[in-house]
């Protein structure tokens, strides 16, 4: 508490009100309105008093144009107070009744006192019982205008003002001291006034920060419980996802040993491929995701051609939804180019990412994707498209349309159970999107399907993307590579790709082995796996270009075949000079085109197809 009032602003400003919550200020006019009630019994009483003392005899008519209107001053403030304890008085009403309240009451007793100087003078005791009452009404004023500053001052301008300027007319030392004390006492009384005034708003400010601050509190714990909430989630499913696949591998590999018939075996074989493309694809989501975090996720810009991309998705898509028997369908408008300059792989990964969650959450019906051309939406020489993925699924609930964009956010616990998935998708999709110049928006209704839309902006290429078909064939010619890498799966499986294609492949199980036989033997490339025992792959690098210095020796050109895939580390293996890079796991195509740089071609007359190796 004593924290938060010292940060409280020093300076009170003419309207303290202005920046105040409503509900505050509300509270502030319900006080001002109980205040003015405190006092209201000494009216009477006075009026009974001046009216036994003889003011009422005097001068009757006077008397009662003074007692009327604060008559009806008072029942206004018995009525205001009423009204306030059932219902909300608007700040805004007190700006007109608080000065006409003031003005018949303090108006009244002020031209009261005024008349009783006039008639009885200052040594009567009728002016002095009337003064007397005046004063005790301007000091309890300071109490009952507390919330008004302004309005004390109407108050004591109203009671004191027109009998301290007759003072000042009636001269001589009796009326000289009447001025001066009665100057002296309304100074005393602003004074007073004010500071209580600043008290009473800096009060109501500290408490206005207050509770802006535990706002505050609790929107940033109700935020980290559910960040909390939603990662330890997160990690289930992760457990979930990862595991799932991980039995399916371990068990068909099992199964696979156990097979009776080369064709049993090739079944369970092909299972356990899919699986273990399963897992991958929750690595790389998970990889995209630490890149979308670092900010560092970076597009691509080459030419393509978009049909084709389509076409791409829809054929890895099409078993899902037709195991399903779902109608599918991929319409681009003949407005859109066909070559587009831009990231295809991303645009791919971004559709596979809405298609496979419009399969996955449809049952029966349709899963339809339209590319159309935004005329308008993209400077000369672009093209903006809209790509609109709809579904006839069980949709989405409005409330949950915009979280399933935040990372680790599913919409709904029960979906995760039934259909699986990380929930990292559509962070990752909208992130691509936007890198891609567009935005993402979503149409759902429970149970009857679900519209993603998004628009992207992309170059128009001018150069065919294909090249013509070659009449002369390549044939690569074998190369002797050393393969240094320490986990005896991973030698075997990139050895025996590599002895497929006809290359001659001298394995090395750590760096320090790899120095030993780069020693004696010459290569034309080196596969070099980085975290290694006895000797790591980035340590076996340098020396082997230190000693290619020393000795004048050719290089050896030196690829890094590594499981670090985090974002940078290409570019770490690349700076430190590396000729190349593989992220493991890899597939054969990954690792043939890898090497291809490295591999001198030799051309054939000879046309058939057959003789072309996989790429
Ligand atoms: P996940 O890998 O879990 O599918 P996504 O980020 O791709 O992660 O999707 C997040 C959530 O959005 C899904 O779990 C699902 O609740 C909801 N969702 C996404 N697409 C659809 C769709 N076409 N129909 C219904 N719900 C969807």
């Amino acid at each position: 508490m004593s924290l938060l009032r010292n940060t409280l602003p020093k300076k009170i400003r003419v309207r303290p009100e202005d920046d105040l919550p409503p509900e505050l200020l509300q509270e502030a006019t319900t006080d001002q309105i109980k205040r003015l009630l405190q006092g209201v019994y000494a009216f009477p009483i006075v009026f009974v008093l001046l009216g036994v003392i003889g003011y009422r005899t005097d001068h009757p008519r006077l008397f009662w144009t003074f007692v009327v209107p604060v008559v009806v001053a008072i029942v206004m403030r018995v009525v205001l107070a009423l009204i306030t304890t059932r219902h909300f008085l608007r700040p805004a009403l007190l700006d007109w009744l608080l000065p006409l309240n003031i003005l018949l009451a303090s108006g009244s007793i002020g031209l009261l006192l005024l008349s009783s100087l006039v008639f009885y003078g200052l040594q009567n005791w009728i002016f002095l019982t009337t003064l007397l009452w005046s004063i005790g009404a301007v000091s309890g004023a300071t109490i009952a205008y507390t919330p008004n500053f302004r309005m004390l001052l109407l108050n004591l301008a109203l009671l004191l003002g027109p009998t301290l300027v007759k003072g000042l007319f009636i001269g001589g030392p009796s009326g000289k001291t009447f001025t001066t004390m009665a100057s002296i006492l309304c100074t005393f009384q602003l004074f007073q006034g004010r500071r209580l005034y600043k008290e009473y708003w800096a009060k109501l400010h500290d408490r206005a920060l207050e509770s802006a601050r535990s706002r505050e509190f609790e929107i940033a714990k109700i935020a980290a419980e559910a960040a909390s909430t939603a990662k330890s989630q997160f990690l289930a499913n992760m457990s979930h996802e990862i595991r799932t696949p991980m039995h399916g591998i371990l068990g068909m590999a099992q199964l696979a040993m156990n097979a009776e018939t080369p064709q049993e075996s090739r079944e369970y074989v092909e299972t356990l491929r899919n699986s273990a493309q399963g897992l991958l694809h929750v690595l790389s989501d998970i990889l995209d995701f630490s890149k979308v975090e670092a900010g560092k996720l970076d597009l691509e810009n080459i030419s393509f051609a978009l049909r084709q991309s389509i076409d791409e998705v829809r054929n890895i898509v099409l078993p899902m939804a037709l195991a399903k028997k779902l109608l599918l369908e991929c319409d681009v408008d003949a407005e859109v180019p066909d070559l587009l300059s831009g990231d295809p792989t991303r645009l791919r990964q971004v559709l596979l990412n809405l298609m496979g969650n419009a399969i996955k959450f449809t049952e029966t019906g349709s899963v339809r994707l339209q590319v159309t051309r935004d005329l308008p939406g993209a400077p000369k020489g672009r093209a903006a498209l809209v790509f609109r993925v709809s579904d006839t699924g069980i949709g989405i609930p409005a409330e949950q349309q915009q979280l399933i964009f935040e990372a680790f956010a599913q919409a709904d616990s029960t979906v995760t159970r039934r259909f699986g998935g990380t929930g990292l998708g559509l962070a990752i999709c909208s992130e691509l999107v936007r890198l891609m110049g567009g935005a993402f928006s979503v149409e759902s209704q429970p149970n009857r399907g679900s519209t993603f839309q998004f628009t992207c902006t992309f170059g128009i290429a001018r150069q065919p993307v294909v090249a013509p078909p070659q009449i002369i064939l390549a044939v690569e010619a074998p190369l002797r590579i050393m393969l240094v890498e320490d986990n005896p799966v991973n030698q075997v499986l990139a050895a025996k790709l590599l002895r497929k294609r006809g290359h001659y492949v001298k394995v090395a199980s750590t760096g320090l082995a790899a120095t030993q036989v780069w020693e004696v033997e010459e290569f034309d490339l080196i596969l070099m796996d980085e975290q290694m025992p006895e000797m790591g792959g980035i340590e076996a690098f340098h020396y082997i270009r230190a000693r290619e210095a020393a000795t004048g020796k050719t290089k050896t050109p030196v690829v890094a075949l590594t499981a670090s895939a985090m974002n940078g580390d290409r570019e770490r293996f690349l700076d430190l000079g590396m000729d190349g890079y593989l992220a493991k796991p890899f597939n054969a195509g990954q690792l043939y085109e890898l090497i291809r740089p490295f591999t001198p071609v030799t051309s054939t007359p000879d046309l058939t197809l057959s003789n072309v190796g996989p790429r």
